[in-house]
């Protein structure tokens, strides 16, 4: 099968406390399973059916009219948790001598700035949606960028490097309204060894 539903690449409490147990089974039981299922209807009697999901998300113009919708809310969803899940871990703290550390200070100036810049746009995404930090694919810069429902940077032409769900669903049963709280809490579970491998694979 072309597009397949991942597996949790850890435990469901290995994010403790930081991400709950239960929200992380809610989240990629229900949630992410829900968008992937939805997606594969969508497109199972289409001449996108033999197409990977990245493919798809890469070329919005190439989706029928009539599943449009469907392909880039659900296809989004199933690929930006997908995407989530492997950007996640307890114990890969920032480096600044790693490859991607060296260009968040260049870009941002220090990493203090860059999780504010970073934090900012989670904080003020409006509704649902995502804050991201991006390779994008043109000018080889890195940006903070938002999307709002589950619309994906790789449909921009952008490489995600880090993204943070800020859907209520993500952060409800722990952190209530208190967005800002999961934001903080979401720093100590970036897996930086990941997002300096998708950096250097994007990079060159
Ligand atoms: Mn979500």
């Amino acid at each position: 099968m072309t597009n397949e539903f991942p597996e949790l690449p850890y435990a469901y409490d290995a994010l403790e406390p930081y991400i709950d147990e239960e929200t992380m089974h809610v989240h990629h039981d229900k949630h992410h399973k829900a968008y992937f299922e939805k997606f594969t209807t969508a497109i199972k009697n289409s001449e996108l059916k033999d197409k990977t999901v990245k493919e798809i998300l890469s070329d919005l113009n190439s989706i029928p009219s009539e599943i449009k919708t469907a392909v880039v809310n659900n296809g989004g969803g199933y690929y930006n948790h997908s995407f989530f899940w492997e950007i996640l871990s307890k114990d890969k703290p920032f480096d600044e001598n790693t490859e991607i550390g060296k260009d968040i200070i260049n870009k941002f100036e220090s990493f203090d700035k860059f999780k504010e810049q970073f934090s900012n746009a989670a904080a003020t995404q409006f509704g649902s949606g995502w804050a991201w930090l991006v390779l994008d694919n043109e000018s080889k810069e890195l940006e903070i960028i938002k999307t709002s429902n589950q619309d994906s940077p790789i449909s921009k032409n952008k490489t995600p490097l880090i993204g943070i769900d800020v859907w209520e669903h993500a952060y409800y049963l722990k952190y209530q309204n208190q967005r800002p709280k999961y934001i903080e809490a979401f720093f100590n579970v970036i897996n930086w060894e990941k997002v300096n491998e998708l950096f250097s694979q994007a990079k060159h």
